[in-house]
């Protein structure tokens, strides 16, 4: 897991300079084929505490295609850490690449009912025990956007006027806040249908007494709900790959990179300004498609 991987791809395109407006989107997902990019960051700093406080396991929350339980077995894998991820739903007739992935990086899979999955704090009380280290679904949290605020490290000149990244649970957009420099504006693209709660659940994580830059959430990018993905998207994935071999997965970053060119289209970016997307990573997810529409021959 090498953040010296990290790089910036420039896009070129006729929409971006017919309107006066440059994009370089920040390749997250070069860390690592598994690992993507903005969770080994949001990770890094709940593994630092749970060895600092001595314990030997992690425990953790997902679904059967989530991100966040592949990153966290293999980045506890590498700390030397246990792991266990609760995962959401029955065990499927055939374990999907994700948790295949995680179970091989040694974590172990608890499977609770979509029901009980919505009483966190009852699953913890139910099963964890004192040796244990427990992280939020999504790995949501203060520690997670502080580590998150360490992707801006990564890019070599950050003379950006504006910060794009998808939203999941909002704490990497708390983290770029907090990394970003003050005249920068912060755009997060919500995966989820309507969930507005995530306003707050930025504020939660930001410090009341600090001035931040600005930041804000556009709901209208969701493709219908989070991790729905319509055939438009997938046909969207194909030709950005083919266009600028720019690979996106299918929950996040491709409604990202598709908000970006709607917003450029429709004026939304002064003349002049330039834009850093980051690229959150996330590819594994295409692997639970029957075709991964990055496979291009
Ligand atoms: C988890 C994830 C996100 C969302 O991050 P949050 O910090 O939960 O908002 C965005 N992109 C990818 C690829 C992810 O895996």
């Amino acid at each position: 897991l090498i953040p010296d991987l990290i790089y910036t791809q420039n896009i070129s395109a006729k929409w971006l300079r017919d309107n006066e407006v440059s994009l370089d989107v920040l390749r997250l997902d070069e860390m690592h084929p598994i690992v993507s990019g903005n969770k080994w960051f949001k990770l890094k700093y709940y593994l630092q505490q749970a060895i600092d406080e001595g314990k030997n396991t992690v425990a953790t929350f997902g679904g059967a295609y989530s991100n966040h339980i592949i990153a966290t077995a293999y980045a506890c894998k590498e700390a030397g850490l246990k792991s266990i991820g609760f995962i959401r739903g029955e065990p499927a007739e055939k374990l999907s690449s994700t948790l295949y992935q995680a179970e091989k990086s040694g974590m172990q899979l608890i499977y609770v009912s979509r029901e009980k999955y919505t009483q966190k704090q009852q699953i913890i009380d139910e099963y964890s025990k004192e040796n244990w280290y427990i992280i939020n679904e999504g790995g949501y949290g203060i520690l997670g956007a502080k580590g998150a605020a360490e992707i801006l490290d990564y890019v070599a000149e950050n003379d950006y006027t504006h910060i794009l990244a998808s939203v999941g649970t909002a704490t990497m957009l708390a983290g770029l806040v907090m990394g970003a420099e003050q005249h920068q504006q912060i755009i997060g693209i919500s995966s989820m249908k309507g969930n507005t709660s995530l306003e707050q659940a930025v504020k939660d994580l930001l410090s009341q007494t600090k001035t931040y830059p600005s930041y804000s959430i556009l709901h209208n990018y969701h493709f219908g709900g989070y991790a729905k993905h319509p055939k438009a998207l997938i046909a969207f994935i194909t030709e950005t790959w083919r266009q600028f071999q720019l690979p996106l997965d299918i929950v996040y970053t491709s409604k990202l990179f598709f908000a970006i060119i709607d917003l450029v289209n429709k004026n939304y970016f002064l003349p002049g300004s330039k834009l850093l997307m980051i690229h959150s990573g996330g590819l594994q997810g295409n692997n639970s498609l029957p075709q991964n529409p990055l496979a291009l021959s």
